[in-house]
């Protein structure tokens, strides 16, 4: 989905995040929806648009400048433009206002290496490095696995953020370069948990338990491990329900810190620009005396909390 250089919220200092398409959840509350699926997306800023038409006059499926309006190909599952596009392009390199830009890509895992490489001397100097994340990073697993054993073997720091529902025994040796995992928990109820993100939470408490096994591939120490709450009001941010998740990640992993991050809309602009409805109007961001109160009530269980924002 992109590389992001300069990264100083997940993990320690400098990093490159690299985010990779696709997804077992469909948390409601996503903010990177573009990187639900494996597929390359061109996404549409209507905003920076001026509507000259640029777009339009190189689009080889015959696209309007305005991606969400209807088309009639006669093609199954084609409605508007965003259905008919086939990721060509030629309108990006055509517009003149970036209005017009990829949001998923095909690249090549060597020359995701050459990309964050450029950046080591910030990752050396400031004790940062490179994450990965998405979308879900290990829904690629060979991907995942190939490049971080690149940039371990090469003393590069590696973190991976992750939705937790993967097959541990399949990820685990990539788990295990790690310097730091951050593993989400977004609800203690199965059901609640499936309401809100298409999947029960078993497999990834599952998974949270069997962090405590890592060991580092040379035999120095482990990752470290952060179990993130993103902290949804209406959903997850009942004092119980924080309460239980802190006791949970307590007694699996005692080593283990947790880190409440508050919902925000910052992704809203992305659902406009690959058109699909946003559907987020009844969650609300949790204020700060609430998050304090949350982070008190889930430190009370026993975890260190933490804070990369
Ligand atoms: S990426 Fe290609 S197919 Fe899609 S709208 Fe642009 S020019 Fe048309
Ligand atoms: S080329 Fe860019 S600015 Fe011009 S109409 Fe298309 S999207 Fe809008």
């Amino acid at each position: 989905m992109q590389i992001q250089p300069f990264s100083v919220n997940d993990g320690e200092g400098i990093r490159t995040d690299i985010f990779m398409a696709g997804c077992p959840l469909r948390c409601r509350w996503c903010s990177n929806p573009e990187g639900f699926r494996q597929k390359e997306l061109v996404g549409w800023y209507k905003r920076k648009c001026i509507g000259c038409g640029a777009c339009a006059a190189v689009c080889p499926q015959g696209i309007g400048i305005d991606m969400d309006a209807a088309v009639s190909d006669g093609k199954p599952g084609i409605v508007t433009g965003h259905d008919a596009c086939i990721a060509c392009g030629a309108c990006v390199h055509a517009c003149p206002e970036e209005a017009r830009t990829h949001m998923v890509s095909l690249m090549d895992a060597d020359a995701v290496i050459r990309e964050v490489m450029k950046h080591r001397l910030f990752y050396s100097y400031s004790g940062g490095g490179v994450t990965f994340s998405g979308g879900e990073a290990t829904s690629q697993p060979e991907f995942l696995d190939y490049v971080s054993r690149e940039l371990y073997d090469s003393g590069i720091s590696i973190d991976l953020e992750s939705c937790g529902y993967f097959d541990f025994s399949i990820v685990r040796p990539a788990l295990e370069r790690m310097d730091l995992i951050f593993m989400d928990l977004k609800h203690m109820d199965p059901e609640v948990h499936r309401k809100y993100t298409g999947v029960s939470n078993e497999r990834i408490l599952e998974n949270i338990a069997l962090l405590g096994s890592l060991r580092h591939p040379d035999g120095n120490g482990s990752p470290e491990l952060v179990i993130r709450i993103p902290v949804i009001g209406g959903v997850n941010d009942t004092e119980e329900n924080i309460a239980a998740s802190a006791a949970f990640v307590h007694d699996a992993l005692p080593d283990a810190k947790m880190e409440l991050l508050p919902y925000h809309t910052f992704g809203k602009i992305k659902y406009e620009a690959i058109g699909m409805p946003f559907g987020q109007d009844g969650f609300y961001t949790p204020g700060k005396e609430e998050m304090k109160k949350l982070r008190d009530i889930a430190a009370a269980q026993g975890p260190e909390i933490v804070d990369y924002r």
